[in-house]
């Protein structure tokens, strides 16, 4: 298939959640047919695609099958195995590549990497025993996070350890070992960044962004982060280097803390969309699913820029959902349902923005009038 992918190709996306499914509509607008492998029946990304293989994600065969129907593939689930990436790999194109995918995959390799790529990080260390966390401990002090090192998303996989006492609790509780631990962060606020890049090593870094979380689920994103413009800067530098190093051809986000001396530290990336960059639908003219598309696909990338300031509040388990004919009747709320069935506590079912002129984000107060019947989780 030739690049960049003419209209009609059949771009694969591995996982069916909401990701894949703003992934595939963008996609739509460009032309192209999505194919989704999921192991769920009815995925939120399936419900707009052209088509789905049902399958686990260990099914060789079936990862097999879904790559020879496919032109190129990209990913809104990181965590296929390392033996599906390569049969995959091995039929089409797949981007990001399996390098960046086996980095943040895994804590330990993510650090090793950001570390080298002179990023700095909390501090860390690969714990095996509880001989190796006792003197992890002892060098990075308390309080720390232990955490698996796979497999953990909104702060599942991970405990804080704030006395001796707990440390050993800590360790039999978190499955499967090897563990890391990293220095507790007192931080000022959470911020990430979103980078789009090319085949040919173009490159787009949309505004850094604040995060705010609620139940260690992402709550508000506030566009852009309401902090000194040269941090919002020094933190798109950063991840603009952290997917050169990478190599990466799709679309990153990387999530910092900002420590009380005002410094940036590297928690995370995730080579895929990102749920802090869902404002840019309606805030930018070209939304991170559209430069994940066009990255992977090969089109040319246009700058990452908005033409309006933007707050994002995710919608989380039934009682988000129940506002919804609430919020679909707000005048300056945009709504975003993934239409999910099952909404248990805790997911993320939708989510809605609000917009403001360009560079007149306003303070909580102002937040929490333009949210309406969403305010009182957001204020
Ligand atoms: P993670 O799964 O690493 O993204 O962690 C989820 C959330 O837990 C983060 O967004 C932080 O709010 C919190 N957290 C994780 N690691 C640390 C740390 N080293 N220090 C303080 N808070 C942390």
């Amino acid at each position: 298939m030739p690049f960049p992918l003419p209209p009609n190709a059949t771009i694969g996306i591995v996982g069916g959640g909401q990701l894949g499914r703003m992934s595939a509509m963008a996609a739509a607008r460009l032309g192209y047919r999505c194919h989704i492998f999921t192991p769920e029946p009815d995925a939120p990304a399936s419900q707009v695609a052209s088509l789905t293989t049902l399958a686990d994600y260990d099914d060789n065969a079936a990862l097999i099958r879904f790559a020879e129907a496919v032109d190129i593939i990209t990913f809104e689930f990181e965590n296929v195995s390392a033996e599906g990436l390569d049969l995959l790999a091995e039929r089409r194109p797949v981007r990001p590549g399996p390098d960046s995918l086996r980095i943040s995959q895994d804590r330990i390799a993510e650090k090793t990497f950001l570390n080298a790529a002179g990023v700095r990080t909390a501090p860390w260390a690969p714990v095996e025993t509880l001989a190796q966390l006792r003197a992890a401990i002892a060098t990075i002090g308390l309080p720390a996070v232990l955490k698996t090192t796979r497999l953990g998303y909104d702060g599942k996989g991970q405990a804080l350890i704030q006395s001796a006492g707990e440390a050993e609790i800590a360790f039999t509780l978190l499955n499967p070992k090897p563990l890391i631990l990293e220095g507790f962060v007192d931080f000022a606020c959470e911020c990430s960044v979103i980078v789009a890049r090319g085949a040919d090593g173009a490159s787009t870094a949309f505004d850094t962004v604040e995060n705010r979380h609620r139940d260690h689920i992402l709550d508000l994103t506030l566009a852009p982060a309401p902090f000194d413009p040269d941090l919002r800067r020094e933190a798109q530098t950063l991840a603009l280097h952290i997917a050169d190093r990478l190599g990466l051809i799709g679309l990153m986000a990387v999530e910092f803390f900002v420590d009380a001396d005002g410094r940036l530290l590297a928690n995370e990336i995730a080579p895929r969309p990102h749920n802090s960059g869902h404002w840019t639908i309606d805030a930018c003219p070209a939304s991170q699913f559209e430069l994940h598309i066009r990255a992977v696909a090969g089109l040319p990338l246009p700058a990452a820029t908005r033409h309006s300031d933007a707050v994002m509040k995710n919608l989380v388990g039934p009682a988000d959902l129940a506002l919804w004919p609430e919020i679909v009747a707000t005048p300056g709320l945009i709504p975003h349902h993934y239409g999910k069935t099952a909404a248990r506590d805790g997911r993320k079912l939708g989510h809605v923005t609000t917009l403001f002129p360009h560079s007149a984000l306003p303070g909580a107060f102002g937040i929490a009038a333009a949210l309406g019947v969403l305010a009182p989780d957001a204020a």
